[in-house]
Order: C-alpha cells, then sequence, then structure tokens
C-alpha cells in the first residue's frame, strides 16, 4: 500500500496509523519530538522542526499524501511539501490554529461565537473588558490546548493586575453561560460527501476534556441540526478533506461556537467501538479518496472517559468488564494533566 505522512507524533496520530494499516497503508510521522507514541507503531522521521522547509519536503517525498494529527504546524514552510497532497489543506490549519482568526471566519458564516476581541496588551484587555464586561476568559491565541494559556477574569480590577506574557497575541472572550458541552464530528470527502458522527456531550474538568457521553442530553440534542449545518458550511467553505471537529456550548439561545480542530478529536475516540465506522478510518478514507464509512452509532449509548495523569487504575477490573473497551497510548511518563489513555464503554440494548 501507498505511505500516509502524518504531522504530529501524538496518540491522535498513533489511532490514525492504526486505523490506516488495517486498510493496508504504512504510516510515515513527522515529530520532532524524541518521545513520539505515534512513531511506536509507523516508521518516523524525528530529526526536524516543523519550520524546516527542507526536511518536510525530504519526508513527503516519501508520502503519497500528507495530512496532521496536531495543528500547531507553521504553514509558511508547508509549501516545500510540494507535489505531496496537504489534506485537510494548509488553509484549514491557518484558520483554525488562530482563535482570533476562526471565531472571525465562523462569524461570517453566520456562526455566533462569545463576543470576542483581540488583546496584545494591557490597553487592550481594559478595553474589551470595558466592551465586552467580566467574567471572561483570556487566551492565547495560539499554541493553546487542555485549557493551557487562559486566564479567568472576573472583574476589570483583576484586569488591571493581571501580569500579561510579553509579545503572545491573545484574545479575550465572553464567559458563556452554558447548559452542557458537544462536539460536532464530521468526515468531508474529496466529492463533497459529508457525514456526521452523533454529537458527544463533553464534560471537561480543569479545561481538559474528562468524558463524552452519547447520546447527548436533550438540551444538547435539540442544538445538534444547527451546529451541524454550521460545521458543513465551515467544511464546504474550507473545500475540506477528511475529519473536522467544531465545540459548541449549548445555551437557551442555542449553539455558542467554542472553537475548532481541523483532525480527529478526543471527543470522537469513542467512534472507535461505538460507531461503524470510526474518526480515524473515515479520516483515512477521505485523504486516500476511498468512500466513507456508515458513521452511525454501532451501541445504544457510548460513554468514553479519558485516563488522565498518574491516577491508579485497575486494569484488570477494567478488562474483566466486556462493556470497556481499554486504550493506552504508551506514554513513558505520567505528567499532571496528561491524557495517558481512555475506556470505552459500551452500553448495548
Ligand atoms: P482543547 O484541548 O479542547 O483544544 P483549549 O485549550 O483550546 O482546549 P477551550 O476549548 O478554549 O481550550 O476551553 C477549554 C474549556 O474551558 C472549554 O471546553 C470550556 O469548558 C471552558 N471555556 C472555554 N472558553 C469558555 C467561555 N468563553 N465561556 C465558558 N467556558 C469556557
Ligand atoms: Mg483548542
Ligand atoms: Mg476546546
Amino acid at each position: 500500500g501507498e505511505t500516509i505522512g502524518i504531522l504530529g507524533g501524538g496518540q491522535l496520530g498513533r489511532m490514525i496509523a492504526m486505523a490506516a494499516a488495517q486498510l493496508g497503508y504504512r504510516c510515515h510521522v513527522y515529530a520532532p519530538e524524541a518521545e513520539s507514541v505515534a512513531a511506536e507503531v509507523c516508521s518516523a522521521f524525528t530529526q526536524a522542526e516543523y519550520d524546516d522547509a527542507e526536511a518536510l519536503a525530504r519526508f513527503a517525498a516519501d508520502c503519497a499524501v500528507v495530512t496532521y494529527e496536531f495543528e500547531n504546524v507553521p504553514v509558511a514552510p508547508l509549501a516545500a511539501l510540494a507535489a505531496t497532497p496537504l489534506l485537510p489543506g494548509a488553509r484549514a490549519l491557518e484558520v483554525a490554529q488562530d482563535r482570533l482568526s476562526e471565531k472571525t471566519f465562523v462569524s461570517e458564516l453566520g456562526g455566533r461565537p462569545a463576543p470576542f476581541m483581540a488583546v496584545d496588551g494591557k490597553a487592550d484587555l481594559l478595553a474589551a473588558v470595558d466592551a465586552i464586561g467580566a467574567p471572561g476568559i483570556l487566551k492565547t491565541r495560539r499554541d493553546g490546548y487542555d485549557g493551557k494559556g487562559q486566564w479567568r477574569i472576573s472583574s476589570r480590577e483583576e484586569a488591571e493586575a493581571l501580569d500579561l506574557p510579553d509579545g503572545t497575541p491573545l484574545i479575550y472572550e465572553g464567559f458563556v453561560t452554558f447548559s452542557a458541552e458537544f462536539s460536532v464530528i464530521l468526515c468531508r470527502a474529496p466529492d463533497g460527501d459529508v457525514r456526521f458522527w452523533d454529537s458527544a456531550e463533553n464534560v471537561h474538568e480543569s479545561g481538559i476534556l474528562a468524558r463524552s457521553t452519547i447520546p447527548a442530553s436533550a438540551i444538547v440534542s435539540a442544538e445538534v441540526a444547527a451546529a451541524r449545518a454550521l460545521a458543513r458550511q465551515v467544511a464546504d467553505a474550507l473545500g475540506y478533506v477528511g475529519v473536522l471537529t467544531l465545540e459548541f456550548f449549548a445555551t437557551d439561545e442555542g449553539p455558542v461556537f467554542n472553537e475548532m480542530a481541523p483532525r480527529v478529536h478526543n471527543s470522537g475516540h469513542w467512534t472507535i467501538e461505538g460507531a461503524i465506522t470510526s474518526q480515524f478510518e473515515n479520516h483515512v478514507r477521505a485523504i486516500c479518496g476511498l468512500p466513507l464509512g456508515d458513521t452511525r452509532l454501532a451501541a445504544s449509548g457510548v460513554v468514553m472517559d479519558n485516563l488522565i495523569g498518574d491516577a491508579a487504575h485497575d486494569w484488570p477490573a477494567i478488562l474483566s468488564d466486556p462493556a470497556n473497551h481499554l486504550h493506552l497510548y504508551g506514554k513513558a511518563a505520567a505528567r499532571p494533566g496528561r491524557k495517558m489513555g481512555h475506556v470505552t464503554r459500551l452500553l448495548l440494548a
């Protein structure tokens, strides 16, 4: 089979590589970090940084197509991929890797994010707090994940006292009073065919996804159609190929867009056993030009719990329950807040 290049060496890349292997593809991972859990299941190219255009070109020469599992890859050097297609494209990466551009892009398509303003210094922050109000959240525009690079601001005084990071582009957004959080995950094929998985209701703890539950509550279910319509517009506008995720807050005024991820997503891990075709397999099918698989549920309900940090787990007990499916990412060191694995529990009718 052909070789798929993956930018990023984390567990998402590992799970893409495992799905690709089933379909007879090889994967080749581009990951500067020494500890790449994706590289344990496929070949790796680890001698370079993401902004090394010459290294990217050498990497891509061995690949039929290049995809990414990590959106904080500098866009300009990707031009060096030259003849090798990058799917999803560079535009999706560019839009989604900056909170200001993603919120602006989605607003222009008719989506509704929390009120937001760019912040490049203390004066901007105070102006934003005055205009939008408090409480709110100040976030780095780039590179944030798992709630890193965020500051809750509950008053103007707190904003005045805050030490801002030097020269880091930021964004201030109003705090959303939500009933629940949910995600829309879709896969779009090159011919424009779009499939949606059931939307999971997501619970975060300390900014990190803790649990995804399917089916979602009635509050969420009532907002899924509007959220899907927006997600489809985003995918179509970007000429998107592959799996795309949008996160939403369910509110009394309808779905509020939080952020997008131009990739497979933690809130879709349940699809490995809980859907007829997983997000990982459909991502591979889409970028390889194969027909998309059925996204319907394979169980009457699914609960996915992340295994975070170094909490001790009774593996035999988890594995003794036939409803459970255990996934461990093979990370050497557990650190607080680090995603070490997940457990998917299928509820069979
Ligand atoms: P991810 O790992 O999903 O990429 P992230 O670091 O990009 O996370 P966000 O999704 O922006 O962070 O925020 C993490 C969580 O913090 C959200 O899922 C939500 O629970 C809470 N949160 C973020 N922004 C807001 C907001 N404006 N109002 C209320 N809660 C918020
Ligand atoms: Mg994010
Ligand atoms: Mg998020």
